[in-house]
């Protein structure tokens, strides 16, 4: 049986605008992972007849209402009574929620005095699961009534996202015997609109599995979503899936799971023994930044500078003053020239080079705004992209350094280096 659940979010601050809803956010992307459909989302602020009422509404159109919020120990934390006496159940002491909470305000909160209202929140309704809060003192809990399973977690995000994974997702998995396993397909070279276009016919046909795109910063994400028993039966359904979408969008899917394309390039170097270095004009060290925040980086990656200005790119790089006169410090020769240097100084098996005009405005050469050329310095020489790449400051930034990372994955997995949609 397929679940519908309603999420309600108790805090009159959501209501005022004073905090963003991140709890239902966080928690429909969760349910999704659970494959349980989400309708509606609802904020109701600390106020017992308008929660009430927002209740009765979700469960004459939900089989699971999430309640966010309201589960403190002060006046206007009305959740849990609401709820209790919305459902006809009574509340009751829980002597084991009471230790954690005195053993929480112990060992944690030492500065803080124990106030006697604390212990309101152990009071738990009838019957429930209780859901331990590791991250704080206020409970959560779960309970089954009138044909509606009802889950209430703190509002605090720290609190709520961990309780959620640890105490509701096993809650929830528990009444369906189907899982759901998803395989991400990360694509890079092109749009999301011609992703589509080329899967359309795929996408209305599939049921079991399901296939979506995701866009995201300059790439497209697709996937692949099965409802299943068993592991086994999970790769048997996806697996012909994936071999089409090999086929109709071919070497632009650069993973499958692999997360980034720093990622991905990070595995690649690893494999093949090479090391990595880069020379940024424009992205002021985009790929060394992502690069960088991977673990166990160093091992291939060596290291990068950001020659910014155009005297730099002589005094680190050794680009001739007379090139970067000749051709402009926007140029593929300047981009080849940066590289290289990189690639030498550094003592790389490749070197990137990148040099563009991010914007807003262009320089006084009247290069356009989103003009940048990546090179790729490498032992079977030199491969350069020029690029327009529009006229948003980040998007030029981030593409620009997309581009580089998917020149090094198309030179290490022996592809064309140079070929992407225009
Ligand atoms: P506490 O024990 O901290 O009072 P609580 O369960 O009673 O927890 P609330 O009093 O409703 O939760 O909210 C406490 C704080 O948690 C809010 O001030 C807000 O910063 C954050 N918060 C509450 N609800 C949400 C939400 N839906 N999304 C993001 N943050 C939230
Ligand atoms: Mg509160």
């Amino acid at each position: 049986m397929s679940h519908t659940a309603e999420i309600i979010s108790v805090g009159t601050e959501l209501l005022l605008g004073n905090i963003a809803n991140t709890d239902a956010r966080d928690i429909s992307q969760m349910l999704s992972e659970l494959g349980i459909n989400v309708y509606f989302h609802t904020v109701v602020g600390d106020n017992p007849e308008r929660l009430k009422s927002a209740v009765a509404i979700a469960k004459s159109r939900a089989d699971i209402i999430i309640t966010t919020g309201g589960l403190g120990p002060t006046c206007d934390d009305l959740t849990k009574q609401t709820l209790a006496e919305a459902f006809g159940l009574r509340l009751i002491f829980d002597e084991t929620e009471a230790r954690e909470i005195r053993d929480y305000f112990a060992t944690r909160l030492h500065s803080h005095q124990m106030t006697d209202n604390n212990y309101q929140q152990a009071y738990l309704p009838e019957g429930c699961v209780p859901f331990h809060n590791d991250c704080g003192t206020a409970p959560g809990c779960a309970f089954f009534a009138d044909g509606v399973h009802v889950l209430m977690l703190p509002g605090p995000p720290r609190e709520c996202v961990p309780m959620f994974r640890q105490c509701a997702m096993p809650y929830l998995r528990r009444l369906s015997d189907l899982e759901l396993v998803s395989r991400n397909v990360h694509i890079f070279g092109l749009g999301e609109s011609f992703v589509e276009d080329k899967l359309r016919d795929t996408m209305l046909r599939l049921e079991n599995p399901t296939l979506a795109p995701y866009a995201g910063s300059g790439e497209v994400r697709l996937r692949v979503t099965a409802r299943v028993r068993t592991d086994e039966e999970a790769e048997a359904m996806i697996a012909p899936v994936l071999r089409e979408i090999r086929e109709k969008i071919g070497n632009c899917v650069y993973g499958i799971d692999t997360g980034t394309l720093e990622n991905t390039v990070l595995l690649l170097l690893k494999e093949r023994r090479m090391t990595l270095a880069s020379a940024e004009s424009c992205t002021g060290g985009l790929v060394s930044k992502r690069m960088t925040d991977l673990p166990g980086a160093s091992e291939v990656y060596i290291g990068g500078v950001v020659t910014y200005a155009v005297s730099s790119k002589t005094a680190l790089l050794g680009v001739p003053p007379e090139l970067i006169e000749r051709e402009g410090v926007v140029s593929r020769a300047v981009s080849e020239a940066m590289a290289r240097g990189v690639r030498s100084r550094l003592a790389s098996d490749l070197g990137i080079g990148i040099t563009g005009i991010a914007g807003p405005s262009s320089d006084e050469s009247g290069t356009p705004v989103g003009t940048v050329f990546v090179s790729l310095a490498s032992p079977e020489g030199v491969f350069t992209r020029h690029l327009h790449l529009g006229h948003d400051r980040d998007r030029v930034r981030t593409g620009a350094a997309n581009h580089a990372l998917d020149m090094v994955r198309r030179f290490l997995t022996g592809l064309d280096v140079c070929e992407w949609e225009k």
